[in-house]
């Protein structure tokens, strides 16, 4: 009995430890999640069962004979078995919060989780109100060699049943949506299984030693350390779950299916504030936002992510309880947070996404992020899904710039421009495509603007500019009759250090001369107003780049700066010419334009002329060159070769 007492008593002990060590080690985390929630009642039910282990053999040891005794040894029992059918139940729970199954769903079904459990308690405390030997559960005798025993009752079984039906139903949620659990949460949840059983089947063959305590004690360790270890995933500032935690739940509830909204707010004006306010004082605003919006939200349903970024998930609620909380959140992120003698005002921007509409999945969570952030009047706008899917796009196109440029999808086309007084091509546009494997022709009105913004044009310029160079080359295109090409530049390359000699070292190594490459641009207003820019598109035609002003009569075109500018040509946008077509009015603003353009003796180019009908008309206002489907399409290397050694007949000497 003796060494029976301490084997018994060291396991408990170190059940009760271990167990111990498991509650107060997460108690420290501030925030109430299912998942945690229900971990500490498992900890809370791992060490209360083998305390009560440890009073029974103490009772046991030291105790007298009699009533009381009895009645001590009963009342540990009761207590064990509480608490004990706890086990199950929350460790189901656990498993449903892991996998998502659980996450924001009706009160209601959490009722009827726990009805089993609860009638299992009621009968459990019940025991204590029946006679000794008709205890329905369990019961306490004194044995034949006068030390008590523990025996079962009659209806120990249910007992068994309810804590079975609990293991399974988490088991067919384990395995059902296995798909929303990473490699480390199904290794943990599965050692949690192995050895909770291994406790059980070694009890049962064993049954005087208390091994089962020591094993589940010893598996909520193996959970702490794999899964609730929390450090990484909170903020520190806030106490709100962090940008890894909403990746994860995020994930979770993707896998499992959920339908939910996600809202998330950040503010352009983020570095702005630090920088004015310090990270001390922004930590006191960051605060309050914190506070505003958990007092709207369950905070574990809020999350603070990096660069002054807040998220929220919203599992529960209609259409219209959505739109409240937006509307809400709006209002007051219009009103600047007081901290103190601070104040702060910035800007936000909400993003309002349905899962699985707007999000399929989480690698389209950055979505949500991206796109133009700032330059903007109002101190919130929200975007919702329509900005979303351009956001989208936006997205998939900057992939395919990355992929074109890694693997060889741009191509650049040619479009021959056509001079009216030799009736010769003389000239073609190089004009880029983008044939990506996976969102098919991109335009290039698609994906310049984006190259523009995401400073992939520095590099895409230089590649057209190279490539049209090597195609004149190679073709040796002068002897073909054509005098000079086309090539688009966009501002944005001009801030890129010493352009202008990079293309002259390009034009160089195919043995081309600058002025066989005219530059085009198209004028915005800002790079008119700009000294800087246009300084440095002087110094292009400085060392021997002829300029050409594109798109002639949409954009901005201030007539001084046009002289100024010292360009070569100027190329007439197509707009004008259907505006000639249909009235009086465009044809008089065109034939005009000619009419100054030839006095001021600026090569003309007509861009855009599809019909004899339209050629005829600008030739009668005195137009030079042509550039159109009339002629030909911009169209691959070969292709063009082929049209202007047949369009100027020359023989191909090579
Ligand atoms: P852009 O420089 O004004 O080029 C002329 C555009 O008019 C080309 O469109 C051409 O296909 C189109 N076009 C020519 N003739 C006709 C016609 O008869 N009818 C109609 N409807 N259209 C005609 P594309 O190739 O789609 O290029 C669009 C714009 O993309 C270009 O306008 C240019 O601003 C930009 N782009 C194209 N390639 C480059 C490049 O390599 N670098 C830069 N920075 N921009 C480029
Ligand atoms: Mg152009
Ligand atoms: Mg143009």
């Amino acid at each position: 009995m003796f060494t029976q007492l301490n084997i018994n008593a060291g396991l408990a002990f170190g059940a009760f430890a271990i167990a111990l060590f498991c509650f107060i080690s997460s108690l420290r985390k501030n925030l109430s999640r299912v998942q945690h929630a229900t971990y500490l009642i498992i900890c809370l039910s791992c060490f209360v069962c083998p305390l009560t282990s440890i009073a029974e053999e103490l009772f046991l040891t030291f105790g007298k004979d009699g009533d009381g005794l009895l009645w001590l040894f009963m009342g540990s029992e009761v207590v064990f078995f509480v608490f004990h059918s706890f086990l199950a139940p929350s460790f189901g729970l656990y498993v449903l919060s892991l996998n998502g199954t659980l996450v924001g769903r009706k009160k209601r079904i959490w009722f009827i989780y726990w009805i089993p459990v609860m009638l299992v308690e009621i009968a459990n405390i019940a025991n204590i109100f029946f006679p000794r030997d008709a205890r329905p559960l369990y019961t306490a005798t004194v044995g034949e060699a006068g030390n008590y025993v523990y025996q079962r009752g009659d209806f120990m079984f249910i007992f068994y049943i309810v804590a079975g039906l609990y293991v399974l139903l988490s088991l067919f949620a384990f395995i059902r949506n296995i798909r929303a659990l990473n490699a480390k949460k199904i290794i943990s949840l599965l050692s949690f299984y192995a050895a909770t059983l291994a406790g059980v089947v070694i009890q049962f063959f064993w049954k005087d030693i208390k091994f089962e305590a020591f094993f589940e004690s010893f598996s909520i360790l193996g959970l702490l350390i794999l899964l609730e270890s929390d450090t990484g995933i909170i903020n520190n500032n806030t106490g709100l779950y962090n940008e890894i935690a909403f990746y994860n739940d995020n994930a979770t509830a993707m896998a499992a299916k959920r339908k939910y909204t996600i809202i998330t707010l950040q503010s352009p004006d983020y570095f702005q504030y630090l920088e004015m306010l310090g990270q001390t004082n922004y930590n006191g605003i960051e605060l309050l936002v914190a506070r505003y919006l958990t007092s709207i939200v369950k905070s574990q349903y809020v999350y603070h992510l990096s660069n002054g970024a807040y998220g929220i998930m919203l599992y529960e609620g209609k259409e219209s309880d959505v739109d409240m909380i937006v509307q809400m959140i709006q209002h007051r992120f219009e009103e600047p947070f007081g901290y103190g003698a601070i104040e702060a005002s910035p800007r936000w921007t909400i993003t309002v996404a349905k899962v699985p509409n707007d999000i399929e999945d989480p690698s389209q969570l950055h979505y949500l992020f991206a796109g133009k952030n700032g330059g903007f009047e109002q101190k919130v706008i929200i975007r919702d899904s329509l900005s979303l899917r351009f956001i989208k796009r936006r997205s998939k196109i900057e992939g395919a710039i990355a992929r074109g440029l890694r693997d060889n999808n741009f191509k650049v086309y040619y479009q021959p421009i056509w001079d009216a007084s030799r009736n010769k091509i003389l000239s073609a546009e190089a004009l880029l495509r983008l044939i990506d494997p996976e969102l098919g022709f991109i335009g290039p009105d698609e994906f310049i603007p984006v190259a523009e913004e995401n400073g992939t044009i520095i590099e895409l310029g230089h590649w057209v500019f190279e490539e049209a160079c090597k195609m004149a080359k190679k073709n040796e295109i002068r002897n073909l009759g054509i005098e000079w090409l086309e090539i688009n530049l966009s501002v944005y390359q001009l801030p890129e250090k010493d352009l202008p000699g990079r293309f002259l070292e390009i034009a160089h190594r195919y043995d081309l001369p600058p002025s066989f490459l005219n530059i085009e641009i198209t004028e915005t207003a800002d790079a008119a107003n700009d000294n800087e820019l246009v300084d440095r598109i002087q110094n292009l035609v400085k060392v021997g780049f002829p300029l050409s002003l594109d798109d002639y009569g949409t954009g901005y075109s201030n007539f001084t700066r046009l002289i100024k500018s010292r360009f070569r040509t100027i190329k007439i946008d197509r707009s004008l010419l259907l505006s000639a077509e249909q009235g009086p009015i465009g044809k008089s603003v065109l034939s005009n334009i000619y009419k100054t353009m030839n006095g001021l003796s600026f090569r003309t180019i007509q861009e855009g002329v599809e019909t004899e009908e339209q050629k005829n008309l600008i030739l009668s206002f005195g137009a030079q060159m042509i550039q159109g489907y009339f002629f030909s399409k911009p169209v691959p290397e070969e292709e063009f070769i082929e049209y202007v050694m047949k369009f100027n007949r020359v023989k191909h000497i090579s």
